[in-house]
């Protein structure tokens, strides 16, 4: 048989663009990487999402993104923001939300990641053998350790050395990071010197620089962090690595990029090999389903769309009934508070230093690990700047005489001076758990159909009691660090997974 390729990988996201890049080295692959986006990957491209971002409305965690063309046939979900717009494409009976955003242009979430880069631990991959927990993963540290290195150089990884040798027993560094670390921003010392050495059930709180993949100076050809503070949806500089970086390394190695294709199955021939892509390319005017073929096929398209597409193809079977299962997300919140003095968020990428201790120990025997980070975005999506503005605008002043309800209006030196007095304190500490596997939380088809005619996914998801333990422990931790620091927290933490 003739094929159009040797590999065609579907997705050109990080996943797809680094394996694009990396079978590019063999001068002699035709390579074609297809993608259902349309966007370019060049700087007038994320200039363009930098003004769509600055202009729009809702200040989503998608919003440079949701205006493009792409987004009617391939519906990006946005995990953030007060209201939660996730069940346009996923359909999800419950009982729990899965709350993940996702980004389906070309290269992927990456546009909108955040950057942050740690490694998991030793222990995270044998929960069973260290912890009685869950399952052990079929691979150790030692094995994926060298990966580990060798993505923390094509990504650009910013990181301290002496804090993240050994972070936590086992977790050693073969390499060391290719930059120095992000500078830590002004709060989140200002957060370490208050509450650094604290003891916490037996742990001893210590604040470390985030590695993340951003330039801490000039690397890769991209310029080093210029601290704009936009790093979720979009950086504006390229100093945080997405994956335009490697999509456009592939081109230059003679990949062939198809965009505006929606892949609708794959097709194994009779000897079982996967040879067949299947997708109809929105920008026609008379949408058909097409076919191209290669030798092999690789499926880049992330945890939703990977197991949709391969359920969505018959002749790919799936004899073990694993596709699809075991679906795991990071569950998070975060405690928000006022810092006692001016910790000047803003200023830098969105969180620059963490606390890592509570992510292995004996207590994962019956609760999930989580680690923390220090924000320096004031309180996130909770209270943007503009928010804090439109509350002292429409200030609560009580009942007059008449028992009517008053609302003050503040302008001038007043304005302000309580502006920056509450701006510049504003304090968000996150945490992030871990979920255990779990056979019936899981990707499968429903019964409704999208823009398309293609089946959306059914999404059903229920988060077990160790996990709700983290969410509650990580709590716990988060108020008893306000209650060193001594601010003035919200107690209830914002954005429950739950
Ligand atoms: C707001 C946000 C913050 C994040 N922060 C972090 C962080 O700090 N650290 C971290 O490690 N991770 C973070 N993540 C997660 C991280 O970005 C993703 O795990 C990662 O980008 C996934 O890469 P991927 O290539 O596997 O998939 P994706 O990035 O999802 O790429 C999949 C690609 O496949 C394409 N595709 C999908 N379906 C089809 C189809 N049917 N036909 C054709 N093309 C298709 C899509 O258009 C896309 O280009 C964050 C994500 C978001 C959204």
């Amino acid at each position: 048989m003739d094929f159009n390729y040797d590999v065609i990988i579907v997705g050109g996201g990080v996943a797809g663009s680094l394996c694009a890049w990396k079978l590019s080295q063999q001068k002699n692959l035709k390579i074609l990487i297809i993608d259902e986006g349309a966007n370019e990957l060049d700087e007038n491209q994320r200039k363009e999402f930098v003004s769509t971002f600055a202009v729009a409305t809702n200040k989503s965690q998608l919003s440079p993104y949701t205006k493009l063309e792409s987004n009617k046939y391939a519906v990006n979900q946005d995990g953030g923001g007060d209201k939660f717009n996730l069940n346009r494409y996923y359909v999800q009976p419950g009982p729990d939300l899965f709350k993940s955003a996702g980004v389906r242009i070309v290269g992927g979430s990456t546009w909108a990641w955040r950057g942050n880069t740690p490694r998991f631990l030793p222990n995270d991959l044998k929960l069973k053998t260290t912890y009685n927990v869950a399952e052990d993963w079929p691979i150790s540290y030692d094995d994926i350790e060298p990966y580990y290195a060798e993505a923390e150089r094509e990504l650009g990884v910013s990181g301290n050395d002496e804090e993240w040798d050994n972070i936590l027993p086992g977790a050693y560094r073969s390499v060391k990071f290719p930059m120095p670390n992000i500078v830590q921003s002004y709060g989140s010392l200002q957060v370490k010197d208050k509450i650094e050495g604290l003891e916490i059930d037996g742990k001893t709180i210590k604040v470390v620089s985030t590695p993340q993949a951003r330039n801490s100076q000039a690397y890769d050809g991209r310029s080093a962090c210029q601290g704009n503070s936009s790093c979720i949806p979009i950086c504006p500089s390229g100093a945080k690595y997405d994956a335009s970086v490697h999509l456009n390394k592939a081109k230059a190695n003679g990949v062939e990029l198809k965009t505006s294709c929606v892949v609708t199955k794959l097709e194994a021939g009779a000897n079982g090999n996967v040879n067949q892509v299947f997708f109809k390319d929105w920008s026609t005017t008379a949408i058909k389903e097409q076919f191209l073929t290669a030798k092999i096929v690789v499926l880049a398209t992330h945890g939703i769309e990977t197991p949709k597409l391969w359920l969505s193809s018959p002749t790919l079977g799936n004899k073990s009934d694993q596709v699809g299962r075991n679906l795991m997300d990071h569950l998070a919140e975060e405690v928000t508070g006022l810092f006692p003095d001016p910790v000047f968020p803003f200023r830098g990428p969105q969180s620059t230093s963490s606390i890592e201790v509570f992510r292995d120990g004996d207590f994962r025997k019956f609760c999930g690990a989580f680690r923390m980070t220090i924000g320096n975005d004031g309180w996130g999506r909770r209270e943007p700047p503009i928010k804090s503005l439109e509350n002292l605008l429409l200030e609560d002043l009580g009942v007059d005489d008449s028992g009517k309800k008053k609302t003050g209006i503040l302008f001038g030196k007043e304005l302000q001076s309580r502006l920056e007095e509450r701006v510049t304190r504003l304090l968000r500490i996150g945490y992030s758990t871990e979920m255990l596997p779990n056979k019936d939380n899981r990707v499968t088809l429903s019964d409704e159909k999208d823009a398309f005619d293609l089946v959306r996914p059914k999404i059903t998801v229920k988060i077990d009691d160790y996990s709700k333990k983290a969410l509650a422990y990580g709590y716990s931790v988060a108020k008893r660090i306000f209650d060193r620091i001594e601010g003035n927290r919200e107690v209830e933490p914002i954005a429950p997974t739950l």
